[in-house]
């Protein structure tokens, strides 16, 4: 027999951590829905065009897409984000505007796999269409924001900048080609390639010898228009005016190519590896239109679930949270007693669980202790002859007899002492 493992840069997420991603899902769901944002789910895959729509230069699209033709022979893709599949929802059903969904779910992006990098990886994230107003960056930047503190993270970095219009990004975008190729010899061979497809993501580059080179390049703020301009001035004031820390990085442009003006990422310093942004965003005003609907502004962010519990970790917040039953049920009769009492407490809403293939006292203890119940209550023949249940509050070394009948309160009454 072949021996079956998970595909490279995928996981099984067993528990406790499972337990963590859906407490993750449902902070990251009550602090955005707070502000008004309504949760969308998008299918996973998506006509290939969608995605292409991000932009050619993007190396999501050209090198990392998991793209199939299906049995129909349409050429799909499973999504290697989900702004592309809002933006053409938004299209698709012509919401009113302003229109602020929140997202949570996987992704697809065939990468190198290594720490914080998978193929399958999680994302939550927002997106608010059809609002121009620099304070809806700031509203959007402070939600993520606020979203790390909730799960208790502190050493979050914020870094912005603006990519200016449209036409100012290819400016600079220009500027930048002429810059890199008058030091093209010290690049390194992959930026050399980069700088072919797109001058402007080789400020990405963090290797050491295009660093030295990048320190030099000319700033995107020297080229943008004063529209941009007013604009970024206005997310930084809103940004000041609720106390939230950023620093400005000229060099920021992030991986997909169709943002625009406000640009954002956020670092965890808590995390040692290469892999430290925890999540990011900006503006796309460009890819409604590109989608083939109205010109129409966009702003979001996606935050990288896998990485932010890996700062989660890293700064001992946002523990898994307790799943355990209520009461472990050991019957040693027939099972049957486990089995209705049971039925019975779930139906009271009591979390219960037994075992099963009538094993010994002493095994059904173990599982009882294992299963991290607070109570057992223990069924034996003497039990039954009385209509009479043992209840033994787990670790306390006692236990005492309760009648069948007064089996909810009693039950209810040990969960409350603890
Ligand atoms: P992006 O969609 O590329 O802007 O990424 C947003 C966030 O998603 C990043 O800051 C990471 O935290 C996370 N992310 C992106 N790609 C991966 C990946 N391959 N594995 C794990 N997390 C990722």
């Amino acid at each position: 027999m072949p021996e079956f493992k998970t595909s490279p840069g995928t996981r099984d997420i067993l528990a406790p951590h499972s337990a963590r991603w859906r407490a993750f899902q449902q902070v990251f769901a009550s602090t955005v829905e707070a502000a008004g944002y309504n949760y969308i789910i998008p299918p996973m895959f998506e006509d290939l065009d969608v995605f292409l729509r991000l932009g050619e230069a993007t190396e999501v699209v050209t090198k990392e897409m998991y793209d199939f033709h299906d049995k129909g022979g349409r050429h799909v893709a499973l999504r290697p984000e989900q702004t592309a599949s809002v933006c053409r929802a938004f299209v698709e059903h012509r919401p009113t505007t302003p229109w602020k969904v929140w997202y949570a779910g996987p992704n697809f992006r065939y990468e190198k796999p290594q720490q914080g990098r998978y193929r399958q990886f999680d994302q939550v994230g927002v997106e608010a269409l059809g609002a121009d107003d620099p304070l809806l960056d700031a509203e959007v930047i402070a939600l993520a924001s606020k979203f790390y503190t909730d799960l208790g993270l502190q050493k979050v970095h914020l870094s912005l900048n603006t990519l200016g219009d449209a036409g100012d990004r290819e400016k600079y975008s220009q500027r930048l080609l002429e810059y890199f190729s008058s030091n093209e010899k010290d690049l390194t061979a992959d930026s050399r390639a980069t700088l072919a497809r797109n001058p402007l993501r080789v400020l990405d580059s963090k290797r050491e010898p295009d660093q030295q080179v990048i320190a030099g390049a000319p700033a995107i703020r020297d080229s943008i228009s004063a529209t941009a301009s007013e604009h970024f001035e206005a997310v930084l004031m809103a940004l000041d005016a609720l106390n939230i820390t950023y620093e400005i990085n000229n060099r920021l442009v992030r991986g997909l190519d169709y943002y625009r003006r406000t640009t954002f990422e956020f670092t965890s310093t808590a995390l040692e590896s290469a892999h430290t942004a925890i999540g990011g965003g900006g503006r796309y005003d460009g890819l409604v239109e590109a989608l083939g609907g109205p010109a129409t502004p966009g702003i979001g962010f996606a935050l990288g679930l896998d990485r932010t519990l890996l700062a989660c970790d890293a700064e001992k917040v946002f523990d898994a949270p307790e799943t355990a039953v209520d009461v472990f049920v050991v019957d040693t009769v027939d099972g049957r007693h486990a089995h209705e009492l049971c039925h019975l407490l779930r139906k009271n809403e009591i979390r219960a669980d037994r075992a099963y293939d009538l094993r010994s006292m002493k095994a059904q203890m173990k599982s009882a202790d294992r299963s991290g119940a607070r109570i057992a209550l223990i069924i034996g023949s003497e039990e039954v002859e009385n209509a009479t249940i043992m209840l033994r509050p787990m670790g306390s070394g006692e236990q005492y007899s309760i009648s069948r009948k007064d089996l909810l309160g009693e039950v209810r009454k040990a969960l409350d002492k603890k």
